[in-house]
Order: C-alpha cells, then sequence, then structure tokens
C-alpha cells in the first residue's frame, strides 16, 4: 500500500492507498478547524450531543443549531452554531481541544475523509487536504479502515446512512398539500427525540401501529432504539412504505 502523492489537489480518492495525518496539541494550527464552520448536524450527532450536554432535545436544538430550509432540498437541515466570539469559534472548543470529543459529530469524526458513494451505490473515500491543515505532515500513516475504526465511525454510519436513505431517496412525497405536515413530521423524529416520545406515548400511535412489548418498554429510556423506529415511522409516513404494522392489516 503506498501513501498518498502530496500534491494531487485537495480532494483526493482513495482507493486502497495509505494517508499520513495525526491532529494532537503540539501541532501549531490546534483548534483552527474547529471555527467558523457550516457543520451539518445528523440526527445521531443531534442525538449524542444533547445527552452528553444533559440537555432536551428542545433546549440543545434552540442553544446550539440553526435550522435552514433551502430552495430545492425538501428536508429541513440542522447546522451546530458558531459561537458569536471572534473568528466565530465552535462552542465547544477550549485551549486543551474538543470538550465534547466523545460525542463529538460525525462530520468532526471523518476528517481529513470525505465519504461518499459511487454508481450503484459503492461507498467511496476521498482524501480533504486543506492548506491550513498541518496534520498531513505527521508520521502517523492510516488507511480508511484503521481511521474509520480510530475515529469510532461506524456506529456513527451505521445510523446515519438509514437516514441519508430517507434524504435521498428518489420517492414521491404524495400531494403537495400534505409536504408542510410531513416535513414536521421530519423534523421531530429526525431531529426533536424527546418530543417524539412524548408523541409516542402521548397520542394514538400505539393504538395505531403495533410494536413489541419489549420495544414499546425500551424506547422509553433508548434514545437510539428511537431514532431507529423514528426512520422506519418516516418511510411509512413519508412514502407509504411497508415498515410499520398498523393494527387491524396484519
Ligand atoms: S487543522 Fe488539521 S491538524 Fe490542525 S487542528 Fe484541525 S484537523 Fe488538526
Ligand atoms: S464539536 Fe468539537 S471537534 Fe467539532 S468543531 Fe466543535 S470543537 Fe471542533
Amino acid at each position: 500500500m503506498k501513501p498518498l502523492d502530496q500534491a494531487d489537489g485537495p480532494f483526493q480518492p482513495l482507493e486502497g492507498e495509505s494517508f499520513h495525518f495525526a491532529c494532537h496539541p503540539k501541532i501549531a494550527c490546534f483548534n483552527r478547524c474547529c471555527a467558523d464552520l457550516n457543520l451539518v448536524l445528523t440526527p445521531y450527532d443531534i442525538l449524542c450531543l444533547k445527552n452528553r450536554l444533559g440537555m432536551a432535545s428542545d433546549q440543545f436544538l434552540e442553544e446550539y443549531t440553526d435550522t435552514m430550509i433551502e430552495e430545492g432540498r425538501p428536508y429541513p437541515r440542522v447546522q451546530l452554531k458558531m459561537s458569536d466570539k471572534k473568528d466565530r469559534p465552535c462552542h465547544f472548543v477550549s485551549p486543551a481541544g474538543c470538550t465534547v470529543y466523545e460525542d463529538r459529530p460525525g462530520a468532526c469524526r471523518i476528517y481529513p475523509l470525505g465519504r461518499g458513494s459511487a454508481h450503484g451505490g459503492k461507498e467511496i473515500f476521498f482524501l480533504v487536504k486543506e492548506d491550513h491543515c498541518q496534520g498531513f505532515s505527521e508520521d502517523r500513516e492510516w488507511t480508511v479502515e484503521t481511521w474509520l475504526a480510530d475515529q469510532g465511525l461506524k456506529d456513527h454510519n451505521r445510523i446515519n446512512d438509514q437516514w441519508m436513505e430517507i434524504i435521498t431517496s428518489s420517492k414521491p412525497l404524495g400531494p403537495p398539500e400534505h409536504h408542510l405536515k410531513k416535513m414536521q413530521m421530519f423534523f421531530m423524529a429526525s431531529y426533536n427525540l424527546d418530543r417524539f416520545r412524548q408523541f409516542i406515548f402521548k397520542s394514538p400511535f400505539l393504538e395505531r401501529f403495533v410494536l413489541e412489548p419489549e420495544i414499546i418498554e425500551a424506547i422509553k429510556t433508548d434514545d437510539r432504539l428511537l431514532l431507529e423506529l423514528g426512520f422506519k415511522w418516516l418511510r411509512f409516513s413519508l412514502f407509504g412504505e411497508k415498515t410499520m404494522r398498523v393494527r387491524g392489516k396484519d
């Protein structure tokens, strides 16, 4: 396996090559990349961060995020809010590094790699070489696999991929008059898990859908399971997929 050539431009496809990288407090650029970011959060990122901070979903969304609705994209996106201080640093950066390191977003974990899918859905990775980042001059050598394992990205990717399938689906959303309601459902199940939990237990949700008793018990406290149930409910509600069992229609 050969190290990737340093002179190939900012986005370099990785197909079996290794790369050199390290990020640590002694590097001259330390923390420089944790500012002025347009950092899109996934539902799993929000789950990890709000639990790390011991906050309710509503409170976390209000204090630390901005919601973006962009023309041509039906689904609202949530970005991590930067602070108003000089150079707009991330709220979670400190002189010693990231204060939420174990629960940092997937985008912070995967850098300096980028991940996408090629024709036929094949997973592809590339190296993102930004000029200010001096981590590429360090000796430590990685492959895609060793980097993903080191950064704890397997769980993130497994859960985020279920959500990506929803937001990249080409299935129609149905009549336009239902779109607003559907986007409200999307926002709640994706980003506001505490409200989704209340909705399940305080609306006729459990009368309408059949869930195993152990699942009903588990989602009272297990946010990850609740999020994955939310993805199934969204596929059912947005696209009419048969991902939920409806009472009386078994
Ligand atoms: S710019 Fe690169 S090396 Fe410097 S702190 Fe950020 S990721 Fe680490
Ligand atoms: S969450 Fe942590 S790693 Fe990500 S931008 Fe903020 S301080 Fe940096």
